[in-house]
């Protein structure tokens, strides 16, 4: 008789499922028009009705699988009234039948921590950037960021109607990356793909720093991991406070398990243990390959201005 799969690989499997129906409602929400904007600490921080569905479903539907792991999300929303029809039961089969790293076979619920960001871009979303957003379900053990999933909703949107919108990719350390192609930026160039949004002083003079022959500005940070991987761009620099553990969480399982690096502003890694503050108060710097060319180069000034 088969083992039955490790616990791991049943929260990626049900995760990418989970991931697919909260995009669903991400383009439910947009085609029926009300957006349901509210400000959250400001007009640049903003949540929609899709933002508290997907929490609520995602949220729901893997607390109901996993009843003893600890899940994080993003928005303050209780998931006691959640209905019904935003619960998700299902799984890939075919991350199922993926051998699970052997480091992660013993791993049991009460030692998980799942990150979500329901929407990751709700600002570019607001304003009909629909290729920014993506939903994010990072997966955490012993604090580290081990697997996880990124769904673009909107993915091939512009190949216009009547195309398959969307896509999942996922990853697992150990294990790889899967759903796109990987591919390197063009080499001898720096691609800096960096904040739309969120911008400052500070934000600017550390890419200048960096002497780019690009600068790429675009919303989220699933969406910018996503430029690293498929050679867009070949590095996302973030010298500000204002990202969270739930939008770097699944980018960096999936840099990770593909070989790219994550770290904050002063090369210090993300930690992801459920005590954990949330802010990411020192920045973003992450490559797919040479890191250390980017991270030799962040101005001290720079550095001293983000405090970890
Ligand atoms: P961005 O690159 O601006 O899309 O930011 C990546 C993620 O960090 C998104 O989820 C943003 O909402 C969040 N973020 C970055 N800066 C800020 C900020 N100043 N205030 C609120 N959220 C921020
Ligand atoms: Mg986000
Ligand atoms: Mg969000």
């Amino acid at each position: 008789r088969m083992a039955s799969p490790a616990l791991l690989m049943r929260v990626v499997a049900s995760a990418y499922s989970v991931a697919e129906k909260a995009a669903a409602i991400v383009r439910n929400a947009m085609a029926a028009g009300d957006l349901g904007i509210v400000e959250k600490t400001g007009a640049n921080d903003l949540q929609t009705k899709a933002d508290r569905l997907v929490q609520m479903s995602i949220c729901a539907s893997l607390a109901r699988k996993f009843p003893k792991v600890t899940i994080i999300g993003e928005e303050e929303l209780s998931t006691d009234e959640v209905t019904e029809d935003l619960i998700e039961n299902g799984h890939c089969e075919e991350i199922l039948k993926k051998t699970c790293p052997a480091q992660y076979t013993g791993i049991k619920e009460e030692e998980l921590v799942i990150w979500v960001d329901p929407l990751d871009g709700t600002k570019e979303y607001t304003e009909g950037l629909l290729d920014h957003v993506t939903v994010l379900i990072g997966i955490a053990y012993g604090g580290k960021a081990i697997a996880g999933v990124i769904n673009q909703p909107y993915y091939n949107y512009e190949a216009g109607a009547g195309a398959v919108l969307g896509r999942t990719i996922w990853g697992v350390l150990g294990l790889g990356a899967f759903g796109f192609q990987l591919t390197e930026a063009p080499a001898g160039k720096h691609i800096i793909v960096t904040t739309r949004s969120h911008s400052s002083t500070l934000v600017n003079d550390c890419i200048s720093a960096l002497n780019p022959d690009n600068v790429i500005r675009v919303g989220g940070a699933g969406n910018k991991i996503v430029h690293l991987i498929e050679g867009k761009a070949s590095a996302y620099v973030f010298a500000s406070p204002g990202c969270k553990k739930w939008d770097t969480c699944a980018p960096e399982a999936i840099l990770h398990a593909v070989g790219g690096k994550i770290t904050d502003i002063h090369g210090n890694s993300f930690q992801y243990n459920k005590e954990v503050k949330h802010m990411n108060s020192a920045g973003v710097l992450a490559t797919l390959r040479n890191y250390d060319y980017y991270a030799s180069r962040i101005p001290e000034t720079v550095k001293k201005s983000l405090v970890p």
